[in-house]
């Protein structure tokens, strides 16, 4: 049987912890094979490290055959100690009367211990995904205070738009969801996100031929995306904490296990690609082998695309610009 892998995941007392630890440990995450030992991080707070305990107990509670070992930590440096994979989800929420740099100062406080932290102790072949918002920002954060590890181990959740795209061209289309390849959503996990159906086929069929409404696109599908977040805690009064798990889920898997040849969107470090300046943590339609994603290269940028990637790249660079100070 495999070696067991480290998973850490911090924040895993909230929200999304609660729906994301249980399909970790069965296996949804890296496989039906491979046994995990889950490192959790919660803040040292002892509402917090109470609330882990009881998460804990339901975790023992399944008794997952895969899961060999789960630790609570309140300190990084212990929680990222040997860590395979490191689920960063916990982040300073916006509290009243905050202004948008306060949370980037907060933010950027926390990412750049975590960042440190798993350059001193995590595995060299680490694979990190940020969750935690601003997700972006709060990667490039970590990977800038982490030297010594290669900076394209640092990833953002972009698959949660990824997918409320997908969802969206199958119920337009009346196609099942599966049947979509090829689509791509570039830049910041944020409204100002460009989901781009373009390339994108459903049943083989090209998907902007069979909506043929340019309208649609611009007016309905892209608020529609960009704005699902809001949509969600608007009609259940808490936030989409189930979907963001599994778009974490996702993101991993496939990073991990490949997609076969499949487009999924990961934010991960520029490398010049498409324009984008290096190392802006940016949302790229990728495909992933042998434990390494890969950019789809050779896509035509028209003038309407150009324009959507400038101005959540703008956005972006705003935001990197914002923490650079505190770097
Ligand atoms: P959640 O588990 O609901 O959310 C955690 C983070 O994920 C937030 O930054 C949230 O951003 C973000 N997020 C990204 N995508 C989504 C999405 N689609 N839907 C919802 N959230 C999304 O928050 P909780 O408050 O329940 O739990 C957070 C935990 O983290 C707490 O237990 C807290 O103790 C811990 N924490 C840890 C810190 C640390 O490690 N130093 C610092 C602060 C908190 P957004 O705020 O924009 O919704």
């Amino acid at each position: 049987s495999k070696k067991p892998v480290r998973v850490a995941v911090t924040g895993a007392a909230g929200q999304i912890g609660y729906a994301l630890l249980f399909r970790i440990a069965s296996g949804e995450m890296l496989g039906k094979d491979q046994p995990v030992i889950l490192q959790l991080l919660e803040i040292p707070d002892e509402k917090a490290q109470n609330a882990l305990k009881g998460v804990i107990m339901e975790l023992e509670d399944c008794a997952f055959p895969l899961l060999v070992g789960i630790e609570a930590h309140s300190d990084p440096m212990t929680a990222f100690k040997d860590t395979d994979y490191a689920l960063l989800v916990g982040a300073r929420p916006r509290g009243p009367g905050m202004e948008r740099a306060d949370l980037l100062a907060a933010n950027a406080q926390i990412f750049t211990v975590q960042g440190k932290a798993l350059n001193a102790v995590a595995s060299r072949n680490v694979k990190v995904l940020v969750v935690g918002n601003p997700a972006n920002t709060n990667a490039y954060i970590a990977m800038k205070s982490a030297p010594d590890l290669p900076a394209k181990n640092f990833t953002a959740m972009l698959r949660l738009d990824h997918n409320r795209a997908a969802s969206q061209i199958a119920s337009k289309t009346g196609k099942a969801v599966a049947g979509i390849e090829k689509l791509a959503v570039w830049g910041n996990h944020s409204p100002t996100m460009y989901a781009d159906y373009r390339f994108a086929t459903i049943d083989g069929q090209s998907v902007k031929t069979l909506i043929n409404d340019e309208a649609w696109n611009r007016d309905v599908f892209l608020p529609t995306v960009g704005k699902r977040g809001a949509a969600i805690i608007a009609a259940r009064g808490l936030s989409s904490a189930a979907s963001a798990a599994n778009a974490a889920i996702d993101h991993m898997r496939d990073w991990a296990l490949g997609t076969n040849g499949k487009w999924v969107t990961m934010g991960i470090p520029s490398d010049g690609s498409y324009g984008i300046p290096k190392d802006v943590m940016f949302g790229y339609p990728v495909t992933c082998e042998g434990g390494e994603y890969k950019i789809v290269q050779g896509l035509e940028i028209d003038a309407f695309s150009q324009e959507c990637i400038n101005k959540t790249l703008k956005e972006l660079t705003d935001e990197q610009d914002g923490v650079k100070h505190l770097l």
